[in-house]
């Protein structure tokens, strides 16, 4: 590119360029299979390939794209492979990537309505149609008091509805009582929640991480926090939030809604669902029943960025008073000052978040909703869980592999069984698998604890596997777990 005369935004240039990045992202997609999944670079591995300084002069995009394929591409973890089953799914789609090109091309800055009205109301928009496909009570409609916010992330939506709610409880109790506030969760919650305590000032001591077992299926149980709370009061804290989960992040174990919200509500406290991951399940009517009881929360929250074709990020966060939110997240300095904001006749998405600054990403969840509709992304979610069923059904027949807990959704939790019923051995023996399994690139699983027992997780959501994904991923796990067991039956 020239450097006499920058013109950083040509219109031709952008044209001509675009296109050719466009070429270089749809060839990635076609040739994606041929990466291993898990980068396999050592740290520090770019150190020696960038130089260390940014160039004086102008370089050709051929270059850039160049060093991509070659220094970039190979530390990249390549999660739309097909072949990615570890964690959570983080989708791309068509629809979410022109989106996201759009919202980059754009590129407005909507944190009060005067900013980019078209930004605040399509958001407010497209939450309603979402909160509607996932048939939310009505109070979490723009309509009503409440309403819905795009957030980056689920840990940024967790925080914002605890800060929410502490400065709520504490203009009830006074606010020198912030020591004396409590959080509930279960030992399955997102670390999202300790972060979002340590942040919003929770003495740590006050953070009730109630213990969950296999009798339960590792969902919380009302007793558990029923007695939890009681021990609390009397003792004189106070007990103030307690957030459930909807497909919690280790084995998608779902928390009873109903039963927990009555125990909040009896109790004065704000009740937060996390449904990052199983939320877009719950738009096909055969799984909207894992969120019957999200009538008693006071915020709701799912990842369209996760399994809902939207590129990330996109975190859908509800709540049914935005006041509360509002009056904890507001300020307003004269440079934002505005005819509009101060006649109180718009929202402004500023007050629902800790930054300033946001993107317009509900064009990205617009463009999803509309290009493929309800059908399709019911379809999609189907035919993920119908996988995950699938690869249940091939851990089951091998009887040196056990399924861990039940599937609910698209993810199979499951282990090599312990030799002789020693634990610690199963451990180290599962976490070696998993490590034969990663390095061979071919797939990329990963894992978790549940009971002291290291389980292995494989969670179908890339929007681009199909069954022979699943078979051949299982054919790389049999192999692997067949090559271990001959090596220790000689060691
Ligand atoms: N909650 C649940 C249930 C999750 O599974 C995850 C991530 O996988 C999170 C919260 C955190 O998500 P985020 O990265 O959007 O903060």
């Amino acid at each position: 590119m020239e450097s006499g005369g920058l013109k950083p935004m040509d219109a031709e240039q952008l044209r001509e360029n675009a296109h050719k990045m466009v070429d270089f992202i749809a060839d990635y997609y076609k040739s994606i299979e041929n990466f291993p999944v898990l980068s396999q670079v050592q740290p520090g591995y770019l150190h020696n390939l960038i130089p260390d300084s940014a160039p004086h002069h102008p370089e050709s995009l051929q270059n850039v794209l160049d060093d991509i394929q070659e220094k970039i591409l190979p530390g990249v973890t390549h999660w739309q492979s097909p072949n990615y089953f570890a964690y959570y799914p983080s989708n791309s789609s068509v629809a979410g990537f022109l989106g996201e090109m759009l919202s980059a091309g754009l590129n407005i800055v909507g944190f009060s309505w005067i900013t980019s009205p078209a930004a605040t109301e399509l958001e407010m928009i497209v939450l309603d149609w979402l909160a509607k496909l996932l048939k939310l009570p009505e109070d979490f409609l723009s309509s009503g008091q409440g309403g819905g916010v795009i957030q980056g992330t689920a840990s940024e939506a967790v925080l914002v509805v605890l800060l929410a709610a502490r400065d709520n409880a504490l203009k009830r109790v006074g606010k020198n009582s912030l020591e004396k506030l409590v959080v509930y969760a279960s030992d399955q919650t997102h670390s999202a929640l300790q972060k979002a305590c340590q942040i919003g000032g929770i003495h740590p001591q006050n953070f009730r991480v109630l213990k969950t077992d296999s009798s339960t299926n590792y969902s919380l149980s009302p007793d558990s926090l029923a007695e939890a709370i009681s021990r609390d009061l009397t003792i004189g804290l106070i007990p103030f939030f307690l957030c459930a989960t909807v497909g919690t992040t280790s084995s998608t174990a779902v928390d009873p809604l109903l039963a927990l919200g009555n125990i909040a509500k009896s109790n004065g406290m704000w009740f937060h669902v996390d449904a990052a991951y199983a939320g877009s399940a719950c738009i096909c009517p055969e799984y909207r029943q894992y969120i019957d009881g999200v009538e008693e929360a006071d915020s709701f929250n799912m990842n369209a960025h996760k399994w809902f074709l939207t590129n990330f990020d996109c975190s859908a966060l509800w709540v049914k008073d935005r006041n509360t939110l509002i009056q904890s997240l507001s300020t307003n300095p004269e440079f934002l000052k505005n005819k509009a904001s101060q006649a109180n006749m718009v929202v402004d998405y500023k007050d629902w978040q800790i930054p300033l600054g946001r993107r317009f990403r509900s064009l990205k969840l617009w463009m999803v909703l509309r290009l493929y509709g309800l059908e399709n992304l019911q379809g999609y979610i189907r035919n993920h869980i119908q996988l995950a069923k699938h690869f249940e059904g091939l851990v089951a027949q091998d009887l040196r592999f056990e399924v861990v807990t039940p599937r609910i959704f698209s993810l199979v939790c499951f282990r090599l069984l312990p030799p002789h019923n020693d634990e610690d051995h199963g451990n180290k023996l599962n976490h070696k698998l998993l490590d034969d399994i990663n390095s061979t690139g071919k797939i990329f699983i990963s894992h978790t604890v549940l009971s002291g027992k290291y389980i292995l997780r494989f969670a179908v959501g890339a929007p681009l596997t199909e069954w022979r994904h699943v078979n051949a991923a299982w054919e790389v796990m049999q192999d692997k777990a067949s090559a271990l067991l001959a090596r220790l039956s000689v060691e």
